[in-house]
């Protein structure tokens, strides 16, 4: 293996975040023999763990939560967990905590993931969400005792949520403003055959509606939808997406408008020594354009980790560009849907079916392949794992043609900081 440690002036470099990308990024620092301190910031209690479980096996009562542990090679890193990362001072290189602690770095690594975005009509703490652990042993609790739940968001994770709700025999509805479920990640097609599933699995569906408001009463909640009519139901879950955590580099001036912006290298624009990594970070990934982008899954996180890494130890101009194919899997419904690549909306759509003339078309097996150019650029498929894998690995074999990113203002100019408050600023204590 060829290591490429360079930055021989580095002693130490903190990873906030302690998810997918952050111990990626950890490990490949190893990997490439970075002989430093590594420091691992995260503000959650828990060591690393499977993410996707959350709305899975602990939902189900399959996996208990020691059983989401995350393997990895935990190579002489320090962890400080239970701390959340409060603000970055890029001028000192420092990062603080909500515990008064400031951290020192020489490399920094952004790895803060996402955070569910409630909706309004979800002020309610009552509302469960579901993007940890916590969350997920939450929810459960409250599923023994319900008879009928409320999923708000037909997404992946509403629609796994409605999988786990149905399989413990309880009542479910979902509510999506779009006619089916999962169309963003599976495609219109797929999101058919689903949805398809669902309701023959006894999902009653409000699709094509919004929520607008939700009610607790002693005897359970009322959701109102947009035409006027009540829900009513135990228990209500809000799956209706996340947004970047960056409230913490507020005061760096930073274009944080979608995301930390990096360059194709996943540094940070306008900022020395520092990266950024997984579901935070937007990003050129010149297999498929200039334009920045997010790839927000299990698989893609770990890709930038690793990329991440590489380049914070790489010399100035020395780091290549980091690309991925986005690929995520999820499993529902006893079906396993796979997807590789852009499902791109204006492509060509080829749909082969694994038995023809079978009714339940995604249970039988389907394949949906995304064409643009004559080229495969994007693969969906439904319990066809093998016709699925031999033709994503002949599509991330072919390389895309090489694109230049577009040059961003931003690159060369350093972002103002603002001033945090210095009452704030003097209670900090410092710990390295
Ligand atoms: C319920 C659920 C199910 C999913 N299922 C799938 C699936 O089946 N397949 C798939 O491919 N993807 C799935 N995903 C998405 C996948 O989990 C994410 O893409 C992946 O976890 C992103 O990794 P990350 O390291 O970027 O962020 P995260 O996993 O979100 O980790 C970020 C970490 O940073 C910490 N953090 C945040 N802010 C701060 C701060 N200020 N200071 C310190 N620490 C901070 C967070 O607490 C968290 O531990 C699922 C996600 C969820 C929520």
């Amino acid at each position: 293996m060829t290591r490429r440690f360079r930055r021989a002036d580095y002693g130490r470099i903190l990873i906030v975040g302690t998810g997918r990308a952050g111990v990626a990024a950890a490990e490949e620092l190893r990997r490439q023999g970075f002989p430093g301190d590594i420091a691992m910031l995260g503000a959650e209690k828990e060591g690393p763990y499977d993410r996707p479980s959350c709305s899975k096996g602990i939902l189900t009562g399959h996996k208990r939560p020691q059983d989401t542990r995350m393997p990895f090679h935990d190579e002489d890193l320090t962890w400080y967990l239970g701390r959340r990362a409060v603000d970055l001072d890029p001028e000192a290189h420092r990062v603080e905590t909500d515990t008064g602690e400031s951290f020192a770095y020489d490399g920094l690594v952004i790895a803060t993931g996402s955070s569910p975005s409630m909706p309004k009509w979800a002020a309610d703490p009552g509302v469960h969400m579901l993007h940890n652990l916590e969350h997920a042993w939450t929810l459960r609790r409250s599923l023994r005792d319900a008879e009928r739940v409320i999923i708000v968001g037909g997404g992946i994770t509403g629609s796994e949520v409605a999988s786990a709700v149905r399989s413990m025999a309880r009542d479910c509805v979902v509510i999506d403003s779009k006619p089916q479920v999962m169309v963003r990640a599976l495609g219109e097609e797929v999101g058919n055959y689903v949805t398809d599933v669902m309701r023959d699995e006894g999902v009653d569906f409000r699709l094509g509606h919004r929520v607008r408001s939700a009610n607790r009463f002693r005897q359970g909640w009322v959701v109102q939808l947009d035409d006027g009519e009540n829900l009513t139901g135990d228990v209500v879950v809000a799956t209706t997406g996340g947004r970047p955590d960056t409230a913490w580099l507020e005061s760096t001036g930073l274009d944080l408008s979608n995301g930390v912006a990096c360059d194709e290298s996943l540094r940070v624009i306008g900022l020395d020594d520092v990266v950024a990594c997984g579901a935070v970070a937007s990003w050129p990934n010149l297999r498929y354009g200039p334009q920045p982008r997010k790839a927000e899954h299990w698989i893609s996180s770990l890709e930038q980790g690793r990329g991440a890494a590489r380049t914070l130890l790489a010399e100035d101009g020395d780091a290549g560009p980091v690309t991925v194919i986005p690929r995520f899997w999820t499993e529902q419904w006893g079906l396993r849907i796979q997807v590789c690549g852009e499902l791109v909306p204006d492509g060509e759509v080829a749909i082969s079916e694994m038995k023809r003339h079978r009714r339940d078309t995604a249970r039988a097996g389907v394949v949906v392949g995304y064409h643009r150019d004559d080229r495969l650029v994007g693969l969906v498929s439904v319990n066809a794992a093998h016709a699925f894998t031999s033709l994503a690995r002949a599509m991330i074999a072919t390389p895309l043609p090489p694109m230049q990113a577009v040059p961003l203002p931003l690159h060369t100019e350093k972002p103002q900081r603002e001033e945090v408050a210095e009452p704030a600023r003097r209670r900090l204590a410092s710990v390295a």
